[in-house]
């Protein structure tokens, strides 16, 4: 309690915050706890999780590759992500709290409620990432946007520590301009468009804006989250006549390939709403190399 009251709030979260960005975060804030509790249903508030919770930090590292977007689907499904990176950083942010302040901390765990099956996650953490500034909810099913960095992994520290919130994004990147051009035209925005699944719609407003996203979470996940299609396979081998036909298709032999080799393309995305995103690809940091070019821009900028 002592070592609290020592303690600058503004400074301590400067700190945290650079850390996060020293180890690879490209954006990093803190949530209002008492936005979360408001918004977060009982269960899945950060003090179910963390009774004394006094601050949530959210961080989100870079997505892919620029080079990673001209594969085709049949490669990119073995792409998996980069939000384990993102997990590495959340879990060092909560040692270097206690560390340099004393003060209880945890890594959010990224997992699911085990008392409500794979699709209800213990917190979210993109409502963690939205309500911290880092992320704006796009009609792709909800992924989050952010203006500068376009597409990102995201991952949560909760502390005792109380620091001072930031506040979510003022403007939604999403729908970018060509979007609503192509929506005027054909009644559908990219990622809706080019879904394998047709799992998007959504309307967009006169001004440009959202109006309301559609997401079918059953059909995305029958397709890109393996771990709900293989008990399916297995469900459909048990009563198939020749069991071997359905364990043994080509398709389904793919699952006990990527389960051997500990494949991240298990799980998560098919990406494709995200391939065709112009926020997600083409956003001034959206990948490596538009890094590269504004780090060298502003060296530039820099020199005497
Ligand atoms: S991940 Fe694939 S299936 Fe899911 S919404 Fe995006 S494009 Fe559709
Ligand atoms: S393609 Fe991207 S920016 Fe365009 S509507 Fe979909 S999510 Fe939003």
């Amino acid at each position: 309690m002592s070592r609290n009251r020592a303690i600058d709030p503004a400074d301590a979260k400067q700190q945290i915050l650079a850390y996060c960005k020293r180890k690879g975060a490209l954006a990093a804030g803190v949530a209002d706890v008492a936005v979360l509790d408001r918004v977060a249903p009982p269960g899945h508030r950060p003090s179910d999780l963390m009774p004394k919770v006094k601050s949530v930090i959210s961080l989100g590292v870079g997505g892919q590759t620029r080079g990673a977007w001209t594969v085709p689907a049949k490669a990119m499904g073995y792409f998996g992500s980069t939000e384990s990176r993102a997990y590495t950083i959340a879990y060092g942010c909560a040692f270097f709290i206690e560390g340099r302040f004393g003060v209880p901390s945890i890594y959010c765990p990224p997992d699911v409620d085990n008392a409500f099956g794979t699709r209800v996650p213990l917190q979210s953490l993109k409502l963690h990432a939205e309500v911290a500034g880092i992320g704006a909810r796009s009609l792709a099913g909800d992924i989050l946007l952010h203006p500068e960095f376009g597409y990102m992994y995201f991952a949560s520290v909760f502390t005792e520590l109380k620091l001072p919130p930031d506040a979510p994004l003022a403007e939604n990147p999403c729908p970018a301009p060509s979007c609503v051009k192509m929506y005027r035209k054909v009644g559908r925005t990219p990622c809706m468009k080019f879904c394998p699944v047709q799992c998007l719609s959504g309307t967009i407003d006169e001004q440009g804006n959202q109006v309301e996203m559609h997401y079918d979470m059953a059909a995305c996940a029958d397709l890109s989250e393996q771990y709900e299609a293989l008990p399916m396979m297995l469900s459909r081998a048990a009563h198939a006549d020749d069991a071997d036909d359905v364990l043994l298709d080509p398709d389904n032999k793919l699952f006990w390939y990527k389960m051997s080799v500990g494949s991240g393309g298990l799980l998560a995305q098919c990406f494709e709403c995200m391939r065709v995103c112009p926020i997600a690809t083409q956003a001034p940091q959206a990948d490596p190399i538009l890094r590269l070019e504004a780090a060298e821009r502003q060296a530039g900028d820099e020199q005497p």
